[in-house]
């Protein structure tokens, strides 16, 4: 396979992949200047399973000085310690000295770490074994034979599609919470059972599972929910008792009863609602956040089978997660939205008016989404996706748009230097005032857009204002 470097031969059944291209370079100059170098980690494991592999992690006995000399154009991640070296187009390739843990505090990262000269070493240090196979060689052994180096046996788990800690369960989760998240992650992700020994330890080690840092949290949210059936992570987080350290508000939906049918509680009418979306937009992640944070402001307000508020409250409540879990704002500000505005309740009764007033408050941008969140919400109701007359609806609001209407200050006719020269009105909040009620009108009815009619409105207006300021006053001296 092109420039790429194949390992020696088939082992146990399983073929090693090939090195890509960009990464094989790097390998190269590592092993001229007398360094053992490896391909380790996710790409690997994604690579022997046939899943596209990216970011590719190359292990070396080459401390990071050393490889910073070997490689003039790399930067050097102080905080985590890789060197990342640019390679082909636009790939980089994180390159990390061989290393072991050592002492571990608050169930997060170590204190410090030390190098290593030994691929067993770093390899022992890694969380699961499909994770800590390496394929590579020393600077010595023979070019032409690359070694897959595999003490914990991670092929077999590969075969077996199986998650497995390394080394005593237990002791493993103890020192990192983060690998209790991450096998949840993977397992989804991989479509890996996790094995029973370190699912009980997971279940052992869920409470430390509080000091997860909340970005690390929103970094494999995303990856959680970017699979064609994210209930299952889920699901997996509830049973392992990961769900209420990490996500207290979701876990407060467990057992909370509400009209939707016999047996399905709160939290699975989300995880239906969320599959829903998943299957509807695959891979829109704004909207899967939306479908899993939609009710989440049930919980605070339930009351006798009604949660009056809850679109409110919860979008709240999804406000202070997303910051919290540093999700980009222009996302979280779309996720935020689709939850405010998710109770649509559209009737075929509706006015014109009252369609362009719903792409007005929502946004012609976020409707879209809403709309298909509401398909979910039905989906997750047990109802048929268009209930409630969804598809009239996103018919009526694309005749609209065809249609042109104004929507925002923008379209209007005239704008504030109108009002200033023909009205004499000041900028100010006077001005941003009428401007907002022209659109309103304009909205209501769009064929008053024209420009001496809303100027005409204004000056009524603004007559009708000065006489009841005036009786008002009871001013006897004009
Ligand atoms: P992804 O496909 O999401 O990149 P990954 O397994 O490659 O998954 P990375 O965060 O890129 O995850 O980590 C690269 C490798 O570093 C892992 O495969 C694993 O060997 C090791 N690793 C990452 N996080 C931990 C951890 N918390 N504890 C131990 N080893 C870890
Ligand atoms: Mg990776």
């Amino acid at each position: 396979m092109g420039g790429g470097v194949d390992a020696a031969s088939p082992q146990d059944g399983i073929v090693a992949p090939s090195i890509p291209e960009h990464v094989t370079p790097i390998l190269a100059r590592l092993w001229s200047s007398g360094h053992a170098a490896y391909v380790v980690g996710g790409a690997l494991r994604d690579a022997f399973i046939g899943r596209p592999a990216t970011d590719w992690d190359v292990a070396t006995d080459a401390r990071p000085d050393r490889l910073l000399a070997l490689f003039p154009d790399a930067h050097y991640e102080n905080r985590f310690g890789t060197v990342q070296v640019p390679a082909g187009d636009r790939e980089i390739v994180e390159v990390t000295t061989f290393r072991r843990d050592m002492a571990y505090r608050d169930h997060r990262r170590p204190d410090h770490v030390e190098f290593s000269d030994s691929i067993a070493e770093d390899l022992a240090r890694r969380d699961f074994t499909v994770n800590a196979i390496a394929l590579g060689r020393t600077a010595e052994a023979p070019a032409a034979l690359l070694e897959l180096v595999d003490p914990f046996d991670g092929r077999a788990d590969l075969t077996a599609r199986r998650l497995r800690a390394v080394g005593v369960p237990e002791e493993r989760f103890e020192e990192d919470a983060l690998r209790l998240l991450r096998a949840v992650r993977l397992a989804t992700q991989l479509g890996f059972v996790i094995d029973p020994m370190t699912l009980t330890a997971m279940r052992s080690a869920a409470p430390h599972a509080t000091t997860i840092s909340p970005e690390r949290v929103g970094q494999e949210l995303r990856k959680m929910l970017a699979v064609p059936e994210p209930s299952g992570g889920f699901r997996m987080l509830a049973e392992t008792g990961l769900l209420a350290p990490i996500f207290p508000l979701l876990a407060q939906q467990i057992g909370l009863e509400q009209r939707k049918g016999p047996g399905v509680d709160l939290w699975e009418h989300t995880l239906r609602t969320l599959d829903a979306a998943a299957r509807l937009a695959p891979g829109d992640i704004t909207l899967a956040l939306a479908a899993l944070l939609h009710d989440v402001g049930k919980p605070e307000t339930a009351g006798d089978g009604h949660f009056i508020g809850h679109d409110v409250v919860g979008a709240h409540r999804a406000a202070g997660l997303l910051r919290r879990m540093a999700v980009p704002r222009r996302e979280a500000d779309a996720v935020v939205d689709l939850v405010r505005w998710h109770m649509v309740g559209y009737r075929s009764q509706w006015t014109d008016a009252a369609v362009r007033r719903l792409i007005q408050k929502v946004g012609r941008d976020t409707l879209p989404r809403l709309l298909t969140l509401c398909e979910a919400d039905n989906i997750g109701s047990g109802k048929p996706g268009d209930s409630g007359g969804i598809d009239e609806l996103r018919a009526r609001i694309a005749a609209e748009l065809e249609r042109g209407v104004p929507l925002t200050l923008r379209d209007l006719a005239v704008d504030g230097d109108d009002l200033q020269e023909s009205c004499g009105v000041a900028p100010g909040p006077l001005m941003g005032s009428l401007l907002d009620r022209l659109l309103e009108a304009v909205i209501a009815d769009p064929a008053r857009n024209e420009r001496e009619t809303l100027l005409a409105d204004v000056r009524s207006w603004l007559a009708v204002d000065a006489d009841s300021s005036g009786t008002q006053a009871g001013s006897g001296d004009r």
